[in-house]
């Protein structure tokens, strides 16, 4: 059976995780880390419906089939427990981990393994990690806990240190596109390009209108840079979206500027469908205040991602982009 998590960036991970089940040398405690959108809560619930699975296939996967397979696809599997973060910017809910711990201290009720994942590990305060810290110092046998960050510095030294830690990477951009392709995405190239080469990422954003959004940010760039409108009118077009993606393509666009700027012709262009405008834009900025800008664009990016006035974000990246050059 193919399983829905399986993603084929994954493999030599998941063989790894494999002959370390195989040779009964699996950890307690999985720390997968990497960029977002490559598929690594994927991962972790693949592994954990494996642990549960009564009749794992060969290759170690789950056989979708048995009793504990339709439970887990249920989500009623009594053994599962997971924390996520409920709303943008939040810490994960200390009562949610101490339900997760409680789950992976008690007896299995479905015999066998018990399992848990905690995501993104990067949200826990320092309240539920010393909570969850014990559990990781004194594991009962048959449990798992995946712990799942794109920030792994933002945890807890002691956390990471009783966490086998298994990086994940950007796939080779051949083999995202041929998935995305899989997946019905005719013209891959382009929302792989924006996103970094993260390909679930590229088929969320494929498969929706942002594509077009992204070509008006350069448009409306272009606007403000000639004088055509203003900063804060743009910005209140871009408040209502996804705040967090309007910054990492305004980072983006920056960041090609900056290449565009520094050399003709240089390698790495990520945003190459709109390298002429791009060009453009760069020629006729100072260089130095574009890195000045790219540092604020990064601080936004991670401010986007807390509990922040979108608007006042938003207005304050577009008004910088209008200042740019004329002090
Ligand atoms: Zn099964």
């Amino acid at each position: 059976m193919a399983h829905e998590n399986c993603l084929p960036w994954h493999e030599t991970t998941w063989q790894l995780i494999q002959r370390r089940r195989v040779a009964g040398r699996l950890p307690h405690a999985i720390l997968l880390t990497g960029p977002n959108g490559i598929g690594k809560e994927r991962f972790a619930e693949r592994l954990m419906q494996a642990l549960l699975c009564k009749q794992p296939e060969a290759g170690g996967d789950a056989c979708g089939q048995c009793m504990a397979c339709q439970l887990y696809r249920a989500g009623t599997h009594p053994d599962v427990r997971r924390v996520t973060a409920e709303e943008q910017g939040k810490s994960l809910r200390i009562d949610a981990v101490r339900e997760l711990i409680d789950g992976l201290t008690f007896k299995s009720q479905y015999g066998g393994y018990k399992v848990a994942s905690v995501s993104p590990a990067e949200r826990l305060n320092r309240a539920a990690a010393n909570a969850l810290l014990k559990t990781l110092e004194e594991p009962t046998p048959e449990t798992l806990l995946v712990l799942v960050c794109s920030r792994p510095s933002s945890l807890p030294a002691t956390i990471r240190s009783r966490c086998q830690a298994m990086p994940f990477a950007v796939p080779e951009r051949e083999q995202a596109l041929v998935w995305l392709r899989q997946q019905g995405i005719e013209s891959p190239e382009t929302a792989l390009d924006v996103v970094a080469g993260a390909p679930l990422s590229a088929l969320a954003i494929a498969g929706s209108d942002n594509l077009a959004l992204r070509a008006q940010l350069l448009e409306d760039l272009e606007r403000i840079a000639s004088g055509g409108s203003g900063p804060t009118t743009t910005a209140a077009r871009y408040a209502k979206h996804d705040v967090q993606l309007v910054c990492s393509w305004l980072l983006s666009y920056v960041t090609d500027m900056i290449r565009l700027a520094m050399v003709p012709n240089p390698p790495g262009v990520r945003n190459s469908d709109s390298r002429k405008g791009l060009t453009k834009l760069a020629a006729a900025k100072n260089p130095v205040e574009l890195f000045e800008y790219q540092d604020a664009l990064m601080n936004a990016r991670w401010m986007s991602e807390t509990q922040v006035n979108t608007q006042l974000l938003v207005e304050d990246l577009f008004l910088r982009w209008d200042r740019l050059g004329k002090r």
